[in-house]
């Protein structure tokens, strides 16, 4: 090889490594350099290892403005993010895409949570001003995750993991959060991944349990149907709360075992009860993401011999909206096979009337938030009547849950609400409980108000 040959092989060598480090929509570094920048503080301070920080921001809700205005407005929107962030971060820093609409910044001269904050305040700000579109401004906000070496990973994997868990944290307390991976928040990890074990092992032992609350006719108190309600008891951990245990198996990827564990023994103890009873069953927003939900609960009750007609799902507005397509794809499935579909928790979401008419449900929800307060609060009965006309209108059911007052069925009865959940009908109990419930309380329904199955 000539000279001039191994000069041209050493410039594409070059071109190449740059080509490999380089996000090629807006020109900053890719994760690779975020890796290797990281790597090269830590050894240069290996002697003496003085704090950095390391830092993640997400845009919030880039996604429907991607949608709405198209790709090509998001990538102009990604490169003028890149542009501001580059301008502002302080000297030293360096700025990298991480892929979609996450960058990461490495701040070599920021030691501790108080500065990390406010970097991440000033970053927040400058990409809180308006973006241009060519006549059209669009405003977003940013979340952040900061964590600081060695404290939060001594090594690149392990710091970006607690950059990720910080992001990962505002994201949930809403728009233009910041978090600084801390002390508190490792612990939580720690007791979260204890949790996790011992809900992994809960699930393969079969030790997780399904309870049943009635769902009662507010037209003659008589019960129509229940809600499979998950229930587990860790020996050493003691009562652990759906509410805890559900989103964490979300959050780290095994919905799916627990929930396929709870519907198999929720349709199997429904086989128990008179057949025109309903089987409510809550769907988790993970499970309204994943394409694959509709057929494998179809299977699932189909192995235990429930008829889809008396089974219903509960979903929420939030977990509809997350990833509306896919959502509405599984609910269609699942209606084209007699499954109808709850809207739970009504009233608390954030999404519009408007665009929940784009799908098609069987019944609503009332929150108990409004219905604890309907016999003392004159708005929470005015939100309750509304929602009651607004089904009406649209042949949709209704169901008023959390009543545990007297006065309050009388209240939802007058207002004309279908039917009603809570203590005062009766709590949530264990499939033999639920027998005995029956025994005791289950009447035939008179043939013109049977529930139509
Ligand atoms: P949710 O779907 O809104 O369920 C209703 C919650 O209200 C239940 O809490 C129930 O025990 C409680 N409740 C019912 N009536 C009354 C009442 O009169 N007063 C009061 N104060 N509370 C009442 P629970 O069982 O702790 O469940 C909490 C949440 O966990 C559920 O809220 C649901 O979102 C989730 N969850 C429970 N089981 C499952 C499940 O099998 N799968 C999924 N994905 N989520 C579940
Ligand atoms: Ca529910
Ligand atoms: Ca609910």
């Amino acid at each position: 090889m000539n000279s001039a040959e191994q000069s041209s092989q050493r410039v594409s060598e070059i071109d190449l490594h740059a080509m490999a480090y380089t996000d090629p929509l807006t020109g900053l570094g890719n994760s690779y350099r975020l890796r290797d920048k990281v790597r090269e503080i830590a050894d240069a301070r290996a002697s003496d290892p003085a704090p950095f920080t390391i830092g993640l921001a997400n845009l919030d809700g880039f996604k429907p403005i991607n949608d709405l205005f198209g790709p090509d407005a998001g990538d102009k929107i990604l490169c003028q993010v890149a542009n501001r962030l580059l301008a502002c971060v302080p000297d030293g820093a360096t700025v990298i895409r991480a892929g979609g609409d996450e960058f990461g910044f490495v701040l070599p001269l920021v030691f501790e949570r108080k500065a990390a904050e406010k970097v991440g305040a000033m970053l927040r700000e400058v990409l809180s001003a308006p973006f241009d579109l060519g006549g059209r401004n669009v405003r977003l906000s940013a979340s952040f995750g900061f964590a600081i070496y060695p404290f939060a990973g001594d090594e690149f994997e392990d710091l970006l993991k607690s950059a990720d868990t910080a992001l990962y944290r505002s994201k949930r307390r809403g728009r233009g959060q910041i978090t600084v991976y801390s002390r508190e928040i490792a612990q939580e990890m720690k007791r979260a991944t204890q949790l996790e074990q011992a809900l992994r092992n809960a699930i393969i032992g079969d030790e997780v349990d399904v309870h049943f609350q009635p769902i009662v006719s507010l037209r003659n108190d008589t019960v129509v149907g229940f809600e499979a309600l998950a229930r587990w008891c860790d020996p050493d951990l003691g009562y652990v709360s759906p509410s805890i245990f559900v989103p964490l198996a979300e959050e780290r990827g095994f919905i799916d075992a627990l929930s396929e564990t709870l519907l198999r023994k929720a349709a199997k103890t429904a086989l128990t009860w008179p057949k025109e009873l309903f089987l409510s069953f809550n769907l988790s927003s993970a499970q309204l993401m994943d394409p694959s939900t509709s057929s494998n609960i179809l299977s699932i009750i189909d192995r235990a011999g429930l008829d889809p007609r008396r089974l219903e799902l509960e979903i929420t507005e939030t977990a509809v909206m997350a990833d509306a397509d896919v959502a509405q794809k599984i609910i269609g499935e699942l209606r084209s096979h007699g499954v109808r579909i709850s809207l739970d928790d009504f009233g608390t979401g954030q999404s519009s009337l408007g665009r929940l008419r784009d799908f098609t449900f069987d019944k609503v929800k009332i929150d108990r938030a409004f219905v604890s307060r309907i016999s003392s609060d004159r708005s929470s009965e005015h939100i309750v009547k509304a929602i009651i006309a607004m089904c009406d209108g649209l042949d949709l059911e209704v169901v008023a849950e959390g009543i545990e007052e007297f006065s309050e069925s009388l209240k939802l009865k007058e207002l004309g609400c279908g039917m009603g959940q809570g203590y005062f009908y009766g709590k949530p109990a264990d499939a033999v409980a639920t027998l005995r419930y029956l025994a005791d309380k289950y009447r035939e329904p008179p043939p013109a108000l049977s529930v139509a199955i």
